[in-house]
């Protein structure tokens, strides 16, 4: 705006200043062109007098650039400053003559030889009827002009610096008062008349962008709130996949660094099948994927994002589905399992009776055979309570209910209903600890752990072992459940694994035993339930002790 100012007020004073000069020089070259016809006439008047009186000084009379010419009525040349009269031509058809013969004086202008200066003619009739005409040269325009070339020059020079200064002042005075505007409160801002209306439309603008922006950073406070907190990744991109917003879950999900917005959304994750579902969903086509990250599990739904008919963006949603897949493996792994357990007593079963009813077996051999189908539907039966337990337990149909659980009592009981068993192998049972160690949890549960425990004890010992069933306070006043044995203890590479499902160390054994391979899961499950923790300690044959350790 500055420069603008400048160049318009810097142009019009330029172009007035050449006008003024223009018209200058015009109005001094009229008033030297009538200074000069008068100077003519007047000398004019005084040489017709020394044409009269004195003609032999004629050519003397006057200034030496002055050309004087006498001519006859006729035309004829009588006489010449310049000249020889003798040998110029009749001058009668000359302008300035014939306007002296028809009015008495007469005057002309013609071309010189030069094109910067012309001549002036004077002529006056004598009372004798000739002629006298005195000619000068004067300037034309262009010479006049030429002449006054330095003045102009410099008064041009003149007016052009100091119509520059005015111009850069004249900027400078008008741009001040806008500069000084406040644009934070325009309306309160002195300046000049002509701009209220647009200060004060900026100012109601200002309130609106103000009330706009407010909105925009309360949306923004609020969705980065929604989803800061989700548990599901979130990452919106636009259509050049650059990141518009991606939450903390997503950056946790797929353990990637800090993305800022405007970033490629391909450094979160540079998995292959992410970046597909990205490409897909910009393509416009809503597509799930599952891809493992970082140890994870990951379900990854890509939706575009349409405006007017084109896919301007995506929304990409991540879920973390490790557990649940975990589960459905665990669960796939349980059916086989189950399905292979259920059917090799049930094959046993089917061969006996297939040979009874064949009439394969002896008559003495019946009871034999008899027993051994009784012995694997105890089996089953055994099976089908444990896998019964377990799934009441997977979900969640038992609780610990709050009953108050003597421990010791509990122990006495699982000791009363095992000790014929133990007796049966020779193996000594006993029980430690003092009555009245109570648990808030459920008696049920507490008896299951107890049970299977000792029930292992007994299984997984050596002849003249012992069983040991303890309950007691920690240091830190929390309530325990032991149940040691001096068995043949477990190998040190099974020991994590022994808790899982159908995990047994040695198959035989456990089958021959009555096993079935769940007992330790539902120990696990209802410790869980009942927020305890276990500690299991085992010496390749010399015992194992498992802790129970309540909150
Ligand atoms: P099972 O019905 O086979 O006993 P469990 O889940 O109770 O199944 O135990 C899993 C496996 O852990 C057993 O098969 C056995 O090999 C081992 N185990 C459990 N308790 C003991 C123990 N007290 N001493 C030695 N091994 C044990």
């Amino acid at each position: 705006m500055n420069k603008k100012i400048f160049q318009v007020v810097f142009s019009s004073i330029v172009v007035t200043a050449i006008l003024t000069i223009a018209i200058a020089i015009t109005i001094c070259y009229g008033t030297y062109k009538s200074r000069v016809s008068d100077d003519l006439a007047a000398e004019l008047r005084f040489l017709s007098v020394v044409a009269t009186d004195n003609p032999a000084e004629l050519a003397d009379a006057t200034a030496k650039d002055r050309r004087i010419t006498l001519v006859d009525s006729d035309g004829t040349v009588l006489f010449d400053s310049d000249a020889d009269a003798a040998m110029m031509e009749n001058h009668l058809q000359r302008e300035e003559i014939q306007e002296a013969l028809r009015y008495g004086s007469g005057e002309a202008e013609r071309e010189s030889t030069t094109v910067l200066s012309r001549m002036m003619y004077a002529a006056l009739k004598l009372d004798d009827g000739r002629i006298l005409r005195i000619a000068a040269p004067r300037e034309t325009i262009g010479s006049f002009i030429v002449d006054m070339l330095t003045p102009i020059s410099f008064l041009l020079l003149l007016l052009l610096v100091s119509g520059a200064l005015i111009s850069v002042r004249c900027a400078k005075t008008i741009i001040k008062p806008i500069n000084e505007i406040d644009l934070e409160h325009p309306e309160a801002t002195e300046c000049y008349e002509e701009l209220s209306p647009l200060l004060g439309r900026i100012a109601r603008q200002q309130g609106i962008i103000r009330r706009q922006i407010d909105d925009a950073k309360q949306k923004n406070r609020e969705f980065t709130i929604i989803t800061g907190n989700m548990a599901e990744g979130l990452v919106i991109i636009d259509k050049d996949a650059r990141i518009l917003s991606v939450n903390n879950a997503a950056l946790d999900l797929f353990g990637a660094e800090d993305c800022p917005p405007g970033k490629s959304v391909f450094r979160i994750s540079r998995i292959e099948k992410f970046s597909e579902s990205v490409f897909a969903a910009l393509a416009g086509n809503r597509n799930e994927i599952v891809m493992e990250s970082s140890g994870r599990t990951l379900q990854v739904i890509s939706s575009p994002v349409h405006s007017q008919d084109e896919t301007i963006g995506a929304a990409i949603i991540v879920i973390d589905i490790t557990e649940k897949s975990e589960r459905d493996r665990l669960r796939r792994e349980f059916t086989a399992n189950v399905s292979h357990e259920l059917k090799t007593p049930l094959t046993s079963i089917s061969g006996f009776a297939e040979l009874l009813r064949t009439g394969s077996v002896p008559p003495d051999g019946v009871k034999e055979f008899a027993s051994d189908i009784y012995r694997e539907t105890q089996r089953l039966i055994s099976l089908i309570e444990d896998i019964i337990k377990l799934s009441r337990l997977d979900e969640g149909a038992v609780d610990a209910n709050g009953e108050k659980v003597d421990l010791r009592s509990i122990a006495s009981e699982v000791m009363e209903l095992l000790e014929n068993k133990a007796k049966s192998q020779g193996i000594g049972m006993y029980l430690k600890g003092d009555a009245g160690i109570c648990i808030e949890g459920s008696e049920s549960l507490v008896y299951e752990i107890f049970y299977n425990l000792a029930e292992n004890s007994i299984k997984y010992n050596k002849p003249d072992g012992t069983v040991t069933l303890e309950v007691g306070r920690n240091d830190d006043g929390r309530s325990f459940l032991r149940v040691s044995d001096t068995g043949i203890g477990i190998p040190e590479e099974d020991k994590g694994r022994v808790f899982e499902r159908f995990y047994r160390v040695d198959k035989s054994r456990s089958r021959a035993s009555g096993g079935t391979g769940l007992g330790l899961s539902i120990v696990r499950h209802a410790a869980m339930v009942l927020h305890a923790d276990i500690d299991l300690e085992s010496k390749l044959g010399e015992g194992t002790s498992v802790t129970v350790t309540f909150q």
